[in-house]
């Protein structure tokens, strides 16, 4: 049996590919392996979102190497460093067999199984006998793809988590300043609507009840519906709640000049439909958001907002935060702690800005000393506490819906899941009810999580 070993670096994104390439690999006769120092196949799933991303991955890269002495394993890099790198990773590290962009994942098999032959770990002949009734790829090596002919080589899930992620769209037109998917993942494409409804039919058989879809501007979402029409983020999640075993649905991420009227009221009528929306404004400056190349200001961002509670008063919000970007101003800084105050977002991500490789911000005058940038990070964050900590609190005496995940690593007798906002949720209850949607009171608060009982 060929054994892989892969790694993920980065988004959910990345984290739904990977747990497709296993249903891939283990259709074609490959066994995943958490052992990453026995392994025949080692894969990179690999992300270049963050600071320095292409140098973790060489350092990875060697890191690897070294724990196979006398061995030779297949070293495959997919992903966003590898289509950012391409040719180089071969140079850097020539033991390197295979690097795919994520558009391309699905010739895994087919790239795999000739590595696996040229080191002499499969035999050509079992190769053949494998192949008999396995997916024919290999016209399709070296072709030029859209990044959708994946999701046609696909398998069909055989089992899932209650959680379960759906690619619907991929790739991104807008160019943030300061952002490298539109170079790493391509432009937006979305699936064909049936092809979505035909994965997430099959997910709720066999598991799923929280069916979460993932794109970079999950609002653009405007596949072709079976008529040849165009369908829209809202039309799809209208279909997918008819799905009996579906019983939570939500989308990510969005971007807040796409969300449409026609999301607005389904949020208003959509009892699937999770009341939390993830709306990434980045900055509280309409001059930082004209320099970031964010379409939209602050003021149509809290128009948004009020639209969406005045829709559905449960709605709550997160958001994403950068601070210190090239040329921000106290002044522009202090209009972002005026927006969390405004808002009182539930849940935030806020970082520091660090430029990204060939990105137009990377190359902007007026970047900001690490000092300036740490010091906007702490007085943001404690904001940003500050409304979470009050929401939460908020919480304790309401009755929440629960689904529940996990048995307590620390004290057995107490299983944990997540409500409508993604609060984790502890309860003192029998492990038999992981897996089911409980109403729970909530007694008490803290800022990590909630706790409560099942009534
Ligand atoms: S919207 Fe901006 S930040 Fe989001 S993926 Fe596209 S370019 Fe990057």
């Amino acid at each position: 049996m060929v054994l892989f070993h892969l790694k993920t670096f980065g988004c959910q994104m990345n984290v739904y590919d990977s747990s497709r390439i296993v249903d891939l690999l283990s259709e074609n006769g490959m066994d995943l392996t958490e052992d990453e120092t026995n392994a025949d196949i080692i894969i990179l799933n690999t992300c270049y979102i963050r600071e320095k991303a292409s140098a973790k991955i060489f350092s990875e890269l060697g890191r690897l190497k070294k724990l196979y002495k006398d061995k030779n394993p297949v070293f495959a890099v997919i992903g966003c460093v590898a289509k950012a790198e391409g040719e180089n990773i071969f140079k850097r590290a020539p033991f390197v067999s295979i690097v795919l962009s994520s558009q391309k994942y699905h010739l895994l098999p087919e790239l795999l199984n000739k590595a696996l032959i040229e080191k002499k770990i499969i035999k050509e002949e079992e190769l053949q006998e494998k192949k008999k009734n396995k997916t024919k790829l290999s016209h399709l090596i070296n072709t030029e793809l859209s990044g959708l002919e994946k999701f046609d080589c696909l398998p069909k899930q055989k089992n899932s988590e209650k959680v379960a992620f759906v690619q619907v769209q991929e790739g991104c037109n807008k160019f943030c300043t300061y952002c490298v998917v539109p170079n790493t993942r391509g432009r937006e494409i979305s699936r064909d609507e049936q092809s979505i409804l035909d994965e997430v039919e099959n997910l709720q058989k066999v598991g799923a009840v929280e069916i979460n879809l993932l794109g970079q501007n999950v609002d653009c979402y405007n596949g072709l519906d079976k008529d040849g029409n165009k369908s829209s983020l809202a039309k799809l999640i209208k279909k997918i709640a008819k799905f009996e075993n579906v019983k939570r649905i939500r989308y990510t991420t969005s971007y807040p000049s796409e969300f449409s009227d026609e999301m607005i009221e389904l949020h208003a009528i959509e009892p699937k439909l999770m009341p939390l929306v993830y709306l990434p404004i980045q900055a509280g400056s309409n001059e930082v958001l004209h320099k970031m190349n964010r379409r939209y200001t602050r003021e149509q961002y809290l128009e948004l907002i009020e639209k969406l509670k005045n829709a559905n008063p449960n709605i709550q919000i997160s958001s994403d935060f950068i601070v210190g970007f090239p040329n921000e101003t106290e002044e522009d800084f202090q209009q972002t702690l005026d927006i969390v105050k405004r808002v009182k977002f539930i849940q935030c991500y806020a970082f520091k800005y660090s430029p990204r490789p060939n990105t137009v911000a990377q190359k902007m005058d007026g970047q900001i000393d690490l000092k300036i940038k740490s010091d906007r990070l702490k007085r943001l964050q404690v904001e940003l506490r500050k409304s979470q900590d009050a929401f939460n609190k908020s919480c304790v005496g309401r009755v929440m819906s629960v689904l529940f995940t996990d048995v307590s690593k620390t004290d057995n007798q107490y299983i944990i899941g997540k409500n409508e906002y993604l609060q984790p949720v502890i309860v003192k209850a029998d492990a038999k009810l992981v897996g089911t949607i409980q109403n729970v009171e909530i007694e008490s608060a803290s800022y990590a999580n909630l706790k409560g009982k099942i009534i």
